[in-house]
């Protein structure tokens, strides 16, 4: 017989991403393996990618206003979260997330209210217990989104289904005190659905959804190929600043090359008539070269006429009443 190994195959019980996930019947737990996708049935394979995957797309005809796109800028809020979620900080580390509640986070909320630009603040809840003063700034304008993000930034794909929801339940509890309304949007912590989280988000009020990527335009996400009412604001890590800015990875690009990657797919969402959703973190875009890279595009954007800024909450109702899509 075989038995289920790892913590995400057991998480992802009665799914058939056990599949993936299923050892031989000895007791050594190294021989646990994947079983690669040649293997699979077709059933396997079909009920996969089918758990959560992207249904009618949502795109408008037009944006408010005759608008022909609509720009979202989000930012998460991470700071210190990221060096705390695995239970070994170091305080580098912590020191370089600080940096975003303490000088970053003011700096970027200042350019966006110069220009009157609302924007969407996905902050995992232990971000802002640990740096409450950021609720002000955010809050001063009165145009920005409070939405969750976590609440440590956990790994949602290493929890049991109870945990994952209970931090959730605590997260949106946390942002609720301090927004003064219960926030409707939902972004996974590095952008992954565990086998339980559509189920859970589903069941918690979220009304979109903005860390899956499968179109550049909103969608409605299905589950097990059946409608869920769920907008998705899709994301994508060529937009983010995380990845293409992280001075000690793999893939860093000089912030006014990365500028140029955000001028490229703004001018095709606007030729295109759909939607440009960019990522930010504060404690990465916030610092005085990259501000460079935000006040450049901002420039680019105000340059054209036709240009919807909004939160993703007001892009996400938008879309769904423009859609007649019945809230989840
Ligand atoms: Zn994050």
């Amino acid at each position: 017989m075989m038995r289920l190994r790892s913590p995400l195959a057991r998480a992802a019980m009665g799914t058939l991403w056990v599949a993936a996930f299923v050892a031989c019947e000895d007791d050594d737990d190294s021989d646990d393996q994947p079983i690669p996708g040649w293997e699979w049935s077709d059933e396997q394979v079909f009920e996969t990618v089918n758990a959560v995957r992207a249904g009618r797309s949502l795109q408008p005809d037009a944006w408010p206003g005759g608008a022909r796109v609509a720009v979202l800028l989000s930012f998460d809020v991470d700071n210190e979260t990221i060096a705390l979620r695995f239970g070994e900080p170091t305080v580098g580390a912590l020191s370089q997330g600080e940096y975003g509640a303490r000088v970053a986070l003011g700096r970027v909320v200042d350019l966006l209210d110069r220009y009157e630009i609302p924007a969407s603040f996905f902050i995992p809840a232990m971000s802002l217990r640990i740096n409450p003063q950021m609720a002000d700034v955010i809050k001063r304008s009165g145009r920005h989104e409070f939405a969750v993000h976590g609440w440590i930034h956990e790994m949602n794909t290493q929890l049991t289904a109870e945990k994952e929801r209970e931090l959730l339940v605590r997260a949106i509890d946390y942002l609720t005190e301090v927004a003064g309304e219960r926030p409707v949007g939902y972004r996974a912590p590095s952008w992954n659905f565990s086998p339980n989280t559509l189920s859970i988000i589903r069941g918690l009020g979220f009304t979109y959804e903005s860390s899956l990527m499968a179109d550049d335009r909103p969608y409605e996400i299905l589950a097990n190929g059946e409608p869920t009412g769920i907008v998705e604001l899709p994301v994508e890590w060529i937009l983010d600043d995380a990845p293409l800015m992280n001075p000690l990875g793999t893939r860093y690009s000089t912030p006014r090359d990365v500028l140029q990657v955000y001028i490229d797919e703004f001018d095709r969402a606007y030729q295109e008539s759909t939607m440009f959703l960019l990522t930010m973190h504060p404690h990465y875009i916030g610092h005085r070269s990259r501000m460079v890279v935000l006040e450049g595009l901002i420039d680019h954007i105000r340059a054209h006429d036709g240009v919807w800024w909004a939160t993703h909450r007001a892009a996400a109702d938008y879309a769904r009443e423009q859609a007649g899509l019945p809230l989840p």
